[in-house]
């Protein structure tokens, strides 16, 4: 797999240990230990989970389908994924995002790895949320690898470059400080089509999901 390249990927790493864990614990937990903003992450994060959710029932039963939830963070996707009968190999850089996971009937698998890292072949391939803390030119590797391990469908959420100034302003009351880790990136659509497009995949579905401070396209790819 490609690397993605040097400091990136360890100050994301270091940073969902520390905390970012602490923020998007709350974030994606039920107590009212959040404030304005965060509850309205926490609800426009569940849309897209929801969204995800239509998107891959819509064509079928997941029943038996194996799909691999890369950067899982706190299993939100993983959980409901299961619970329609899906195999579930989840995976998460952090140690502590993937150690919050919840219990279930049918248990996903989780385990700490990058994405880059992983390997093997899966019906579907889902990265929802995760591609906002790399640059393009770092993601169109990662979309190139998940890309690789999907045999019929990847999904993918990106903040989308689109509300550039308006997301600007709100990101700055998103992400405090002045730590590296904290860089938010916006991704142009045309430019995550361009690098499905050059290994051989087309968007098939788009969504949008939209609240006051969280901005997510939602696509569904799948082989040209
Ligand atoms: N996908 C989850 C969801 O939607 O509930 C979590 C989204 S959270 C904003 C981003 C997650 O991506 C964090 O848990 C972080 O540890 C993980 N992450 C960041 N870079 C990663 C990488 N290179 N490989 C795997 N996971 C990564």
């Amino acid at each position: 797999a490609e690397e993605v390249g040097g400091g990136d990927k360890e100050v994301v790493r270091e940073y969902f240990n520390s905390t970012g864990f602490e923020r998007w614990r709350k974030i994606y937990g039920e107590t009212d230990e959040v404030n304005r903003v965060q509850k309205d992450i926490r609800v426009g994060h569940a849309k897209t989970v929801e969204k995800t959710m239509l998107m891959l029932t819509e064509e079928g039963s997941l029943d038996g389908v194996t799909v691999c939830d890369a950067g899982c963070g706190t299993g939100l996707l993983s959980i409901p994924l299961a619970k329609e009968g899906a195999i579930v190999s989840a995976s998460d850089i952090s140690a502590a995002m993937a150690k919050q996971q919840l219990g279930g009937e049918n248990l996903p698998r989780f385990e700490v790895n990058d994405l880059e890292s992983l390997s093997g072949k899966y019906n579907t391939v889902v990265c929802l949320d995760v591609l906002i803390h790399y640059p393009q030119n770092k993601a169109d590797g990662m979309i190139a690898h998940l890309a690789s391990l999907a045999e019929k469908r990847v999904i993918l959420s990106f903040a989308p470059k689109t509300f550039y100034y308006d997301i600007l302003k709100r990101i700055g009351e998103l992400f405090p400080g002045p730590s590296k880790a904290t860089r938010a990136y916006l991704h142009a659509e045309a430019d995550v089509e361009r690098a499905l497009g050059k290994v051989g995949w087309k968007i098939s579905k788009r969504g949008l999901i939209t609240t006051q401070f969280y901005f997510s396209r939602l696509i569904e790819a799948v082989p040209m």
